[in-house]
């Protein structure tokens, strides 16, 4: 109701709206005025007195009405030019001379800005900034994401064997590259349905989306020997090897799942590194490699 009496009144002063409530707040006034001439003339009752009383009751009464809505416009209009007050924001909005227009665009724009930045925060929250890939948090919310049928296949945590040394020998700046070509390679390496996330240092996760354990052991066997065969890098002509826990997961507890892909990482590393093992408990620990 309200917003279609601002548009219908909106052809009075178009670009003004303290010009337009002046213009409505003069003829508003000086109703009783007018009312009382129009009867006056009618009847042949007008009386000089009340005509001059009358008269000037309506001329305090506009001016009272007019230095009210012209002070309670200030803070508004300040309200609006400090919205409108950058170089940027006077590109975007020009010829805005309708103040409420202004306040509509300031509010608009400071709420796209704020959406923008939680939108920001939200993916740098769920996001390795080194690699792109998820991080651990985004990792688990995408597997809580998942639908209950859907949740099951096979963890692994996957951790690069003898990093320091990429960091001690060829320097951090390239060890962060190898983290980036590692989080490539297994992210190009795996199905569009499994889910791999920076766990954390130079350990990554990954979901096997809906596989058996053999069909996970397989893929990442692929990616060993493709480390062997294409190295991402190598430190004194040894190329960089990776070493992995695997552990099945129903859809229950994916912790229990992730701790049991851990125990067997270790296992795998025990065992003299570049092998993946199997969770106990999946049966006995079994090197693949
Ligand atoms: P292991 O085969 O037993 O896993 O040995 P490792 O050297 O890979 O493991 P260790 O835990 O001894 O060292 C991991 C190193 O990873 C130590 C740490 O400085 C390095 N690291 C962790 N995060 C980053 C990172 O973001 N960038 C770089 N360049 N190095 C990192
Ligand atoms: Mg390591
Ligand atoms: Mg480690």
């Amino acid at each position: 109701m309200s917003i279609q009496f601002y548009l219908a009144t909106s052809f009075i002063f178009p670009r003004s709206l303290r010009l337009r409530l002046f213009a409505i707040c003069f003829v508003a006034t000086h109703l009783p005025l007018l009312g009382y001439c129009a009867w006056g003339l009618a009847t042949g009752r007008i009386a000089l007195f009340e005509f001059v009383l009358l008269t000037l009751a309506t001329v305090i009464g506009t001016g009272l009405a007019l230095y009210g809505i012209g002070a309670l416009l200030n803070p508004i209009h300040a309200l609006a030019n400090a919205l409108n007050r950058s170089e940027e924001d006077r590109v975007a909005l020009p010829e805005v001379g309708d103040v409420i227009q202004t306040l509509y665009a300031g509010v608009h724009r400071a709420a796209t800005a704020t959406r923008a930045q939680m939108e920001d925060l939200s993916i740098a929250a769920l996001e390795d900034p080194l690699t792109g890939i998820a991080n651990r948090r985004g990792f688990l919310r995408q597997l809580t994401a998942l639908p209950a049928p859907q949740r099951k296949g096979c963890v692994a945590i996957v951790d690069i064997d003898f990093f320091k040394q990429v960091n001690d020998k060829l320097g951090h700046d390239e060890g962060d590259r190898v983290l980036c070509a590692f989080a490539d390679r297994l992210s190009s390496q795996i199905r569009r349905a499994d889910i791999v996330a920076r766990w954390g240092g130079e350990e990554f996760a990954i979901l096997f989306h809906e596989c058996i354990e053999d069909e996970a052991d397989w893929t990442l066997s692929r990616i060993a020997a493709r480390m062997r065969e294409e190295p991402i890098a190598t430190v004194e002509g040894r190329p960089i090897t990776f070493s992995a826990g695997l552990c099945c997961w129903n859809g229950e507890d994916i912790e229990a799942a992730l701790h049991l892909a851990d125990e067997a990482l270790y296992e795998a590393k025990r065992d003299g590194r570049d092998c993946i093992c199997r969770a106990l408990s999946a049966g006995d620990p079994q090197t693949t490699e």
